[in-house]
């Protein structure tokens, strides 16, 4: 009988994160996460991503990542480790796009124990080790050339190098490794290139502290923290975020022409925007650093309100200017894959780099995290399930680089990146960026707190966790959703006391119902339903959401879809592809009448299995278009068309065709 008390005991006492297990909840979070293997999924539309992620994805990504084919990346840390000989090979970055791939590779490993992708991992992981200088240093560049004679070769001399990049992505990695593995192989590398940080950013000049492009550096030195417990990673992360508003005069297209504490609105290029939010964001949660909140707050609100896309992608346009519109002209200069004006969110060309729809939601997972608000849940589930997603093929192993809302076989203007989902794409970050994102899905579906467990996801999952004050609560949860709304979560084993359950009941589901035990409680949509009581072994809750489907309108002030609608489906956003369409007739025809009516119908051999919605819209008179801007307009005469949508995630895996998101209105 002791020994569960002593157990209590010492949790209580734990206040550093002990290794191999669940860092704590934030001092300035209301919900933390859940251990890494905590939830399963068991069945359904995650467990089918997850074992897509797997068996495709991972063995995908190490085939090209452990080859040297296409680019360099583990041949890279060979090369500087001086286990071969040759040159840099690839952009910078290569090396942070590798330990992307291990920490997806070590999430996949903490649900499944494979031997197999422990020892990859662990033979990757030495050659990343002797590749380390003995101070720590660790950027494959810079490591090479100093191995073939180029001693001017030095750390951070150009902040295009990505080298923080580098860091932040090792940190990461490292700590999803030690908490899946309990091994601090990859772990000490990263404490070792930690202490080379503090070291250099000691007395850092102005343009050392502007070298934070692409800045995975801030999550992942605070992750760092949390998985050993040492403050000075800490302390680090907070220095380094002071240092670029210190040496604020940069450019938009970095974040840090403006102290980032002084900033109201998202610019610049919108990974390395969402990346310095979610590394914010780990600060805060971290220290309560209202000066950080408070900025985070309204570039969120400028983000969901004028400039991301219904299905969370971020950055519209793949070459903007900022500050836009500016009176003094001197200031304004490109953008790479820019945010972009507000309301301006244009389809066709619409950039959407997959990455920053990875960062979104990696920023929402925070924002929720520091506040317990629905609304952060909700972003992050509709940028999952749409933005992210359709980075990837249902097969799991091609990718965008970019993510379009219209694809028209004849576009306004050509394009840089393939139209098409590519097995190698030679900026290649978003392939591994998305194998992270699906192999911890898992993870970002629960939460917890003083108060009890949290969920933010709906599927057919298990999750078997200790709450803060170290009391161990099991649960399942059962559900076809997002097919269907129906979501029933029965709780296996529960401590003694009382406990809450949070439920997510998300914006869009006016009318949801909550049961426990059969007996209803009162549920507000857009927030969390706490359902508070002692619990025992087989109690029930059973949430019904409504699943109709829903016409969507933007903002008048967005030009480009004035007078045109989309159809949402609880948090899926669908598209209307060629393939569904009879022959002759192109997506631009189609209008939706005003009184349109889907029918939802499950495909179980569609694309994987998709929920589907049938209706009856029109085609509008097409006369094709010459070479003319303008004509004169003549009244079309309609005809009915039987139309089929499918979730826009599912879209471009039947080979070529034209898509849209967006549909003009009919009569
Ligand atoms: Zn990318």
């Amino acid at each position: 009988m002791r020994r569960p008390v002593l157990a209590v005991l010492l949790a209580a006492v734990c206040v550093a994160p002990a290794a191999g297990q669940t860092p704590p909840v934030a001092p300035h979070a209301v919900v933390g996460p859940v251990g890494i293997a905590d939830a399963r999924w068991t069945t359904g539309f995650w467990a089918d991503r997850f074992e897509t992620c797997r068996t495709a994805t991972i063995p995908a990504l190490a085939a090209v990542m452990e080859g040297t084919e296409h680019s360099q990346f583990l041949h890279n840390f060979r090369i500087a480790a001086g286990l071969a000989d040759g040159k840099h090979r690839g952009p910078p970055w290569n090396d942070g796009d590798f330990y992307k791939w291990l920490e997806a590779a070590a999430a996949v490993y903490a649900v499944t124990k494979d031997a197999a992708l422990d020892k990859q991992m662990d033979d990757a992981i030495a050659v990343v080790a002797k590749a380390q200088r003995a101070d720590g240093y660790l950027h494959t560049p810079v490591l090479i050339a100093n191995r073939n004679g180029d001693a001017g070769a030095r750390p951070f001399a150009d902040r295009l190098n990505f080298e923080m990049y580098n860091f932040g992505h090792l940190f990461t990695a490292a700590c999803v490794h030690h908490r899946a593995t309990g091994k601090k192989t990859l772990l000490g590398v990263a404490v070792k290139a930690a202490d080379f940080l503090c070291g250099a950013f000691e007395h850092p000049t102005p343009e050392l502290a502007r070298n934070a492009v692409c800045p995975s550096h801030y999550t992942g030195t605070v992750e760092l923290y949390r998985t050993t417990g040492d403050k000075k990673y800490l302390r680090l992360a907070v220095k380094l975020l002071d240092l670029r508003d210190a040496a604020a005069g940069g450019t938009d297209d970095n974040q840090d022409r403006v102290p980032f504490r002084k900033q109201t609105e998202a610019v610049g290029h919108a990974v390395r925007a969402n990346y310095l939010y979610a590394g914010a964001a780990d600060v805060c949660a971290e220290t309560g650093d209202e000066t950080l909140l408070d900025p985070l707050k309204k570039i969120w609100a400028n983000v969901v309100t004028r400039k991301m896309y219904l299905t969370g992608a971020c950055g519209a346009l793949y070459d903007g200017a900022s500050p836009d519109g500016s009176k003094d002209q001197k200031q304004i200069a490109r953008v790479h894959q820019a945010y972009g004006r507000d309301y301006q969110l244009p389809n066709s060309t619409a950039h959407n780099e997959t990455c920053a729809a990875v960062g979104n939601a990696l920023w929402n997972w925070r924002m929720l995290q520091i506040t317990g608000d629905a609304k952060y849940a909700d972003v992050m589930e509709v940028t999952l399930s749409n933005a992210v997603l359709a980075g990837v093929s249902l097969d799991g192993k091609r990718f965008f680089y970019t993510n379009t809302l219209r694809q028209l076989d004849t576009m306004p203007v050509p394009l840089r990146w393939s139209r098409r989902r590519e097995e190698w794409i030679s900026c290649y970050c978003c392939p591994p960026n998305v194998a992270r994102t699906v192999a911890q899905a898992n993870a970002y579906a629960y939460g917890r707190s003083d108060r009890g467990v949290w969920v933010h996801l709906f599927g057919g999952s298990t999750l078997d966790t200790t709450l803060p004050d170290g009391r161990r609560v099991k649960l399942k949860q059962e559900t076809d959703y997002p097919w269907d709304g129906r979501v029933k979560v029965t709780v296996e084993s529960a401590p003694a006391g009382e406990l809450s359950l949070f439920l997510r009941v998300p914006g869009w589901a006016e009318g949801a119902t909550i049961t426990v035990n059969g007996k209803p409680v009162t549920v507000t949509a857009g927030r969390y339903a706490e359902v508070r009581r002692t619990w025992a072994a087989g109690d029930a809750v059973e949430l019904a959401l409504p699943m109709k489907p829903r016409l969507v309108e933007a903002n008048p002030l967005v030009e480009e879809i004035r007078n045109q609608v989309a159809v949402m489906r609880g948090p899926l956003v669908y598209c209307l592809e060629s393939h569904d369409l009879p022959r002759g007739v192109g997506v631009q025809a189609v209008a939706l009448p005003r009184d349109v009516k889907f029918a939802p119908r499950f495909d179980r051999n569609l694309l994987g299995g998709v929920a589907v919605l049938e209706g009856k819209a029109e085609v509008a008179a097409d006369q094709p278009w010459g070479d003319e801007l303008y004509r004169e307009f003549k009244p079309p005469a309609p005809r009915p068309v039987d139309i089929k949508l499918i979730p826009y995630y599912a879209w471009a895996n039947r080979g070529k065709s034209e898509m849209t998101v967006w549909m003009p209105l009919g009569r």
